[in-house]
């Protein structure tokens, strides 16, 4: 049985006040026993709620990492730098900056090996275009996208990671996947880390992304490949969240 992972991306948004409120509705409402819920604020807020979240059951997390470890690399902060703040987690490879800062695959597979370096855990991002679905290349893209990562890190790396599939098409845009569509790329995905080992592809925690709400999560989740959410616009609502957060549970 694996256990469920919710992890709330909250982009470029929030304020320090807005945070805390949030913060405290989550911790208000968590459930240490039914799943891991981590929430990944824009960098700048990190430490701060890092503490707010000290002695509750929620995990921190960064959106993003630099895959240097340290020295003239402007604007850039490292996965040591982001664990010395309190982070558990970081997402790599998330379509955002794939696509608006053109962060390709080798990239994603050092940020990757940084973040585990210093025994945070990565949640790492795949999922095809709208035109890639289209043309029918959806798997040949999230096998692309995860063996790059495969040849940098090895396949014992993924035993301490999670993989969240996320439709670009489906980000932001209020169409998810149907709970067949994520399923059948979810099952392709435990198939290829499962073709390497059985038991590290078995116990991979395989969260979807790409418009959840409170209203699709529980049919997305009930597909016994998809382990939890990765989940942007409705991590920001606290109650939405924490319906998202049962419906995982
Ligand atoms: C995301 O930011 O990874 C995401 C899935 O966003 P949304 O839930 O808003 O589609």
């Amino acid at each position: 049985m694996r256990r469920p992972v919710l992890a709330g991306n909250w982009k470029m948004h929030g304020t320090r006040a807005e945070n805390a409120r949030l913060v405290d509705a989550l911790i208000e409402a968590s459930d240490e026993a039914r799943c891991d819920v981590v929430i990944c604020p824009p960098l700048v807020y990190l430490w701060e709620i890092g503490r707010q979240l000290k002695d509750s059951p929620i995990g921190l997390g960064a959106q993003d990492v630099c895959a240097e470890a340290q020295g003239a690399f402007t604007g850039e902060v490292s996965a040591a730098m982001l664990k010395d703040v309190g982070c558990g987690y970081a997402i790599v490879g998330h379509s955002e900056r794939r696509q608006l800062y053109r962060e390709d695959d080798a990239l994603v597979a050092r940020k990757f090996v940084a973040v585990q370096g210093v025994a945070l855990v990565p949640i790492l991002c795949v999922g095809e275009t709208l035109d890639e679905r289209e043309r029918g290349v959806t798997e040949e893209i999230v096998a692309r996208q995860l063996d790059a990562v495969l040849a940098v890190a090895g396949i014992a790396a993924f035993a301490r990671a999670v993989v969240a599939y996320e439709p670009v098409w489906a980000i932001g845009t209020g169409k998810n996947a149907t709970p067949e569509q994520a399923q059948a790329v979810h099952a392709f995905i435990r198939a290829r880390i499962s073709a390497r080992d059985a038991m590290i592809g078995d116990g991979l925690r395989l969260l979807y992304g790409g418009s959840v709400k409170a209203a699709n999560a529980a049919e997305l989740f009930d597909q016994p490949d998809v382990d939890g959410g990765l989940v942007g616009g409705a991590s920001l609502k606290a109650d939405e969240f924490v319906r998202i957060c049962a419906a995982a549970a």
